[in-house]
C-alpha cells in the first residue's frame, strides 16, 4: 500500500541513480549487457514468475508461461539495440557550420501498469527505457503486484545498479502520485482509457511526454470469402483467450450476413465445449475472472446486452466449478453498434455479434468507435485484405490471425486506445530525446542583428 510518500523516496532513488557516476559513465553497449545479464535471470525463473502472475491474476498457467518465456528475447532485443541508436551529422545549409544531433535520455521514467498482462507490459517500457539509459520507477497494478518485485531482485542480481528499477506497489493513489510527480521526466501507461486520460493530463501539466496504450473495443472481420474454419478459431481466440480480458480483444465480430447463421451455430457449439476450469492444470481452455470487481462489470454488462440484444449463449457465472469468478462463454446476437455492448469496453469473455451487407459498410461500422487498438481481417482475397486493413482506424490489424505480439513489430493505439508506439524499434524513440549541437568551424561569428 505505496503512497506519495513512498513513491517520493522512490522517484529520488532513481533520480540519484540516475545522476550517478555509476549509470552514467555505463556506455550504451554496457546497458546492453545489464538487459542480457536480466535475459538470462528471467530465464533462470520462467517457473516462479509465471506462476506468481498466475496466482496473482488468473490467467492459464500455460499463457502466462509463454509470456515469460518470451520475456528474455525482448530484453534482448533492446540490449541489441541500446548501441544501435544514433544521432545524424546533418547537411547543415548554413556556411561554416557543422551540425550534428544527439541522442539522449530523458531521465526519470514512471511506469504504471494493469494486471492482466502485468511482467509483458512492464517489459514493452522496461526495456527500451534502460536501453536508452533512463532509470524507472514502476507502480504495478494492486492486483499483480508480487512479479513487478521479483523483476527488480533479478534485475539486482544481474548487475543493475540500486534505484535504476524501483518498485512501488499500491493502489491507484500511488499511480497518480507517480504520474504527477514534478521529478520524473516522462511516463508510460497502460490501463484504462479514463485513468489514461489523467495521467496525461498530468503530464500535460508537468510538461513531460507520455506514452499511453489504452483501451479497445476491437473490429473482428470476417468475409465471406474467409476459411470459415481459421476464422472461427480467430473469433474464439480474440474473446475467449485469456478470459477476454485483454486489451486488444476481438469483442466486436462483424458477421457477413451470408455467412451469420452457420457462423455462429459453429462459434457457440466450440464456445459451450470450451473446458473452464483451474488455470494451473494445463487441460484448462479458460480460467476465471480476475477478481470480483472485474466479474461485477461483465455481469453489469451482460444484463445491458440482455436488454438490447439476443444472448445466444451465456451470460452466467458457471456455478458447477470449484471457484467463484467463473464466467460462462458469452455471446450476443443482433448486436447494433450504437448499443452499449458494441461501444462500451467490457474487459470479459462477452462477445457482441454485428451483421453487415458489403465491404464499404463494415469498415464504417468497425471505425465507428471511440477506440482504435487493434482489428482482425478473413479473407482470401489479398486485394482485399490490403484495402480493408488500410482503412481501418486500428493501430494493429491481423490478416488471418488474431492476438500475434512480437518485439520487432511495433504498435500503438490510434484515437482514444492510446498515443505513442510501443514494441519494434520505434518504442526506444519514446525514451529519448535528440538534441542538436551547431559548431562554427571557421571562427567567425555571424552578424548579431540577424538571426538567420
Ligand atoms: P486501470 O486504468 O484501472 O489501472 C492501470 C494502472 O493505473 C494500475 O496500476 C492502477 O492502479 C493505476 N491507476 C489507477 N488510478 C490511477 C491514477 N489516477 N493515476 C495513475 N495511475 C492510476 O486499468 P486496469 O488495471 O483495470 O487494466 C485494464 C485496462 O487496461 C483495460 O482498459 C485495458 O484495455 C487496458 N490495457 C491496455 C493495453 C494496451 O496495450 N493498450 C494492454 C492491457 C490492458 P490500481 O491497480 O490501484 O487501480
Amino acid at each position: 500500500m505505496g503512497g506519495e510518500e513512498d513513491i517520493d523516496r522512490a522517484v529520488a532513488s532513481s533520480r540519484r541513480c540516475y545522476e550517478s557516476d555509476e549509470w552514467q559513465s555505463l556506455t550504451a553497449t554496457e546497458r546492453g549487457e545489464l538487459l542480457d545479464a536480466l535475459a538470462d535471470e528471467i530465464e533462470a525463473n520462467i517457473d516462479r514468475l509465471s506462476r506468481a502472475e498466475t496466482l496473482a491474476n488468473g490467467k492459464l498457467l500455460s499463457a502466462m508461461r509463454s509470456q515469460v518465456e518470451s520475456l528474455p528475447g525482448w530484453y534482448r532485443y533492446y540490449a541489441g539495440l541500446a548501441d544501435k541508436v544514433t544521432g545524424d551529422t546533418i547537411q547543415s545549409d548554413k556556411e561554416r557550420m557543422f551540425t550534428f544531433t544527439l541522442t539522449e535520455p530523458y531521465g526519470v521514467v514512471g511506469v504504471i501498469t494493469p494486471w492482466n498482462s502485468p511482467l509483458m507490459l512492464a517489459t514493452y517500457k522496461l526495456a527500451p527505457a534502460f536501453a536508452a539509459g533512463n532509470t524507472a520507477v514502476l507502480k504495478p497494478s494492486e492486483i499483480t503486484p508480487v512479479s513487478a518485485i521479483m523483476l527488480a531482485e533479478l534485475a539486482l542480481d544481474a548487475g543493475f545498479p540500486p534505484g535504476a528499477l524501483n518498485v512501488v506497489t499500491g493502489y491507484g493513489d500511488a499511480g497518480a502520485a507517480l504520474s504527477t510527480h514534478d521529478n520524473i521526466d516522462k511516463v508510460a501507461f497502460t490501463g484504462g482509457t479514463d485513468t489514461g486520460s489523467k495521467v496525461g493530463a498530468a503530464a500535460g501539466k508537468n510538461i513531460i511526454p507520455a506514452t499511453l496504450e489504452l483501451g479497445g473495443k476491437s473490429a473482428n472481420i470476417v468475409f465471406p470469402d474467409a476459411d470459415l474454419d481459421n476464422a472461427v478459431v480467430g473469433a474464439v481466440k480474440g474473446i475467449f483467450a485469456a478470459t477476454g480480458q485483454t486489451c486488444i480483444a476481438g469483442s466486436r465480430l462483424f458477421l457477413h450476413e451470408s455467412i451469420h447463421d452457420e457462423f455462429v451455430d459453429r462459434l457457440v457449439e466450440r464456445a459451450e465445449s470450451l473446458a473452464l476450469g483451474d488455470p494451473r492444470d494445463e487441460n484448462t481452455e479458460m480460467g476465471p475472472v480476475a477478481f470480483d470487481g472485474q466479474f461485477e462489470k461483465v455481469q453489469k454488462y451482460v444484463d445491458i446486452g440482455k436488454e438490447e440484444a439476443t444472448l445466444v449463449t451465456g451470460g452466467e457465472q458457471r456455478t458447477d466449478l470449484s471457484g467463484e469468478l467463473f464466467y460462462a462463454p458469452t455471446i450476443f446476437t443482433g448486436v447494433e453498434n450504437d448499443m452499449r455492448i458494441a461501444q462500451e469496453e467490457i474487459f470479459g469473455p462477452v462477445l457482441s455479434v454485428l451483421t453487415y451487407e458489403d465491404e464499404e459498410e463494415v469498415i464504417e461500422l468497425a471505425n465507428d468507435t471511440e477506440y482504435g487498438l487493434a482489428a482482425g481481417v478473413w479473407t482470401e482475397n489479398v486485394r482485399r485484405a490490403i484495402r480493408v486493413s488500410s482503412k481501418l482506424e486500428a493501430g494493429v490489424v491481423w490478416v488471418n490471425a488474431y492476438r500475434e505480439s512480437s518485439f520487432t513489430t511495433p504498435s500503438g493505439g490510434y484515437k482514444k486506445s492510446g498515443i505513442g508506439i510501443e514494441k519494434g524499434k520505434d518504442a526506444i524513440e519514446q525514451y529519448i530525446q535528440r538534441k542538436s549541437v551547431w559548431i562554427e568551424t571557421e571562427g567567425i561569428v555571424s552578424d548579431p542583428f540577424k538571426l538567420i
